[in-house]
């Protein structure tokens, strides 16, 4: 209760889900997202009870941003306890081109803000406090042509454990690896007929994920209950990463 939580990508997504779990929770949401429209959409939602919550709209790849965003929330709230360092986006790679300013731009989204927003927030968290990146199980396995995201990826995944080593005893830093999240599912739940039987039968748990298996992983890496995890990651991929298959296998084929 009455927590202060920096989700960034925030209005929309895995992001969305996260922000929305929180505030139930009686938590006030602090979220930087480049969707003008869908930001003033959740902050009025999350206002809507009268409570005191941010929607800074701005991109994560620019230092200005970040800067006036971190300011916006300790002149509003004085200190932070969860930062969710959520939104990405991929340029794609090398194969259809992506370029020196494309790939970087990847790299700033993914890897440069959640270290300047740990940096901006360092001596302002409160005891319980607590960092969650969100990787991506493309942090160890690729589609051919995804070089920029699945850097950013490996990044945010190191810069982990970086983190939780440099903050030790202040804040715990753990990330989270989504597999494939259907974020559809924030508004229509009728996501899980959408989908053919192959796409869920090739996850174990036989379904494609949905925002909420994401936001309950991050809540609980932030509660106190789970003060002994740190530097970790959890895949949540419904298992996804773990079928090896060979050809030949449930009628799978490799035609290359
Ligand atoms: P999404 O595109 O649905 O939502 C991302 C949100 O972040 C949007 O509201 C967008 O406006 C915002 N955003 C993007 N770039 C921004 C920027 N530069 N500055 C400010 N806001 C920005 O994405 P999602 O699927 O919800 O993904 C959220 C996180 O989960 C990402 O880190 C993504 O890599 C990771 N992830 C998603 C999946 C999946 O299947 N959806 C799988 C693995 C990892």
């Amino acid at each position: 209760n009455n927590r202060v939580c920096v989700v960034t990508g925030g209005a929309g997504g895995i992001g969305l889900c996260i922000s929305r779990e929180f505030k139930k929770r009686g938590a006030k949401i602090a979220i930087i997202d480049k969707d003008k429209i869908a930001g003033e959409k959740i902050l009025e939602e999350l206002t809507s009870d009268g409570s005191e919550c941010i929607f800074f709209h701005g991109d994560i790849s620019e230092k200005s941003a970040l800067e006036s965003f971190a300011d916006e929330i300790l002149k509003t709230f004085r200190n932070v306890d969860y930062l969710i360092n959520n939104a990405c986006i991929s340029n794609k790679g090398i194969l259809s081109g992506c370029d020196y300013d494309d790939f970087n731009y990847v790299l700033k989204v993914g890897v440069t803000a959640p270290y300047m927003l740990s940096k901006l927030f360092r001596d302002y968290f409160s005891k319980d406090g607590c960092i969650v990146n969100i990787s991506s199980t493309r942090a160890v396995m690729s589609q051919a042509d995804t070089e920029s995201y699945t850097a950013a990826k490996g990044g945010i995944s190191a810069l982990t454990h970086a983190l939780a080593v440099s903050l030790a005893g202040k804040v715990r830093v753990n990330s989270v690896s989504p597999g494939w999240i259907d974020v559809k599912a924030n508004f229509d739940e009728s996501y899980y007929n959408n989908h053919s039987s192959e796409d869920k039968n090739q996850h174990l748990v036989k379904r494609i994920g949905i925002p909420f298996d994401i936001a309950r992983t991050v809540m609980f890496l932030c509660h106190p209950d789970s003060g002994f995890i740190t530097g970790q990651n959890i895949t949540v991929d419904g298992g996804m990463t773990k079928l090896m298959i060979y050809n030949g296998d449930d009628g799978w084929e490799y035609k290359n």
